[in-house]
């Protein structure tokens, strides 16, 4: 199907950009990777009366961390970015983990992270892995700008927060207060598919000790579900086999999967449960402070478990 009819401006700055989302008037959409809002728009599933396309603007494409050790990711950059990157294995390894299993090669090279958070599906592997490192996004629009953290972002499933005339222009993951480990594990019925079940996990950890955690999950529920409670159980003490399983059955529970033709809702929360114990057992004790250089993506915990 061809999608509806509609005007197409390709600003070159930031500021024009948001005049023409101005005056679309709530009927524009920014147009990023398009690998989502295309198929949209030639199901029909959206018909914007206007397309505003970023890709002209310069220097959003980047992704670098500051001398606090905040990162950066810009509205430019791409999936494959984050897959080729060199800064991402050593200093951010759930994302190194992560990068390699959107979609397919294709997606990835048009693909933007910061598209994916806007997209807000359910389905999407970065929102999972941006909660359990609590990162944010950067929104501009005619009055400024505002930092909106991801797990504020999402308002439910395909909707966020942006005003019709916001740009979400980067987002940010804050900076590691220990050795930061972890990794995203992902099953889907075939390479390239969306995940069945999706389990981001993100620990640092000081002497031994686990400093901050963020897990989230992604598939099985209606949005990306923040495991709370099981990221609780792990800070203030080491990775102890009793604390991961303790974690993996609290993540279990805080999903919500339904029965489907992908697997019974029995079988997903098990998997969450499984890749939990898998990620962690790969950055506790024995791999010690050791963890970082553990899990370099694509490394073990960057297998797909199809
Ligand atoms: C075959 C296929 C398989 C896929 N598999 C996966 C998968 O396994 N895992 C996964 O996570 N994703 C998957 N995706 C989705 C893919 O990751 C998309 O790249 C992503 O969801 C959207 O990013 P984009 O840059 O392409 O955004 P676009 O398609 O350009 O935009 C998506 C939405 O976000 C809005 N938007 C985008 N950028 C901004 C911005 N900077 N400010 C404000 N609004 C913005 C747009 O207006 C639109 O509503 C798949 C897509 C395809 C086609």
């Amino acid at each position: 199907m061809y999608p509806s009819r509609f005007r197409y401006e390709a600003p070159r700055s930031l500021g024009e950009a948001i005049r023409w989302l101005q005056e679309g008037a709530g009927e524009a959409k920014v147009l990023a990777g398009g690998q989502s809002l295309v198929p949209l728009m030639k199901l029909r599933f959206a018909s914007p009366e206007l397309l505003v396309d970023i890709n002209n603007i310069g220097g959003l494409d980047y992704h670098r961390q500051d001398a606090d050790g905040t990162l950066r990711v810009g509205a430019l950059c791409r999936h494959a970015d984050l897959e080729r990157s060199a800064l991402l294995p050593g200093k951010q390894p759930t994302m190194a983990a992560a990068a390699p299993l959107i979609a397919d090669p294709i997606v990835r090279n048009r693909g933007t992270l910061v598209g994916s958070l806007c997209h807000a599906d359910p389905q999407g592997d970065w929102a999972s892995v941006m909660v359990a490192l609590g990162g944010s996004v950067v929104a501009q629009g005619p009055t400024g700008r505002r930092t909106i953290a991801v797990a504020d972002f999402v308002t439910g499933p395909f909707e966020n927060v942006l005003a019709p005339d916001e740009i979400a222009i980067e987002a940010v993951v804050p900076p590691h207060r220990g050795t930061p480990a972890g990794g995203y594990l992902k099953l889907e019925r075939r390479v390239g598919d969306f995940a069945t079940v999706g389990v981001a996990v993100a620990v640092e950890t000081s002497g031994g000790i686990v400093t901050r955690a963020g897990i989230a999950l992604t598939g099985v529920g209606g949005f990306t579900i923040a495991c709370t409670e099981a990221a609780e159980v792990l800070t203030g003490q080491a990775l102890t086999p009793q604390a991961i399983e303790q974690a993996a059955g609290l993540a279990a529970a805080a999903a919500r999967p339904r029965t489907d033709h992908r697997g019974s809702a029995e079988y997903k929360r098990h998997m969450v449960r499984t890749f939990v114990v898998r990620i962690l057992d790969r950055t506790g004790p024995a791999a010690g402070e050791q963890a970082v250089g553990a899990l370099p993506g694509p490394g073990p915990a960057a297998e797909r478990a199809a």
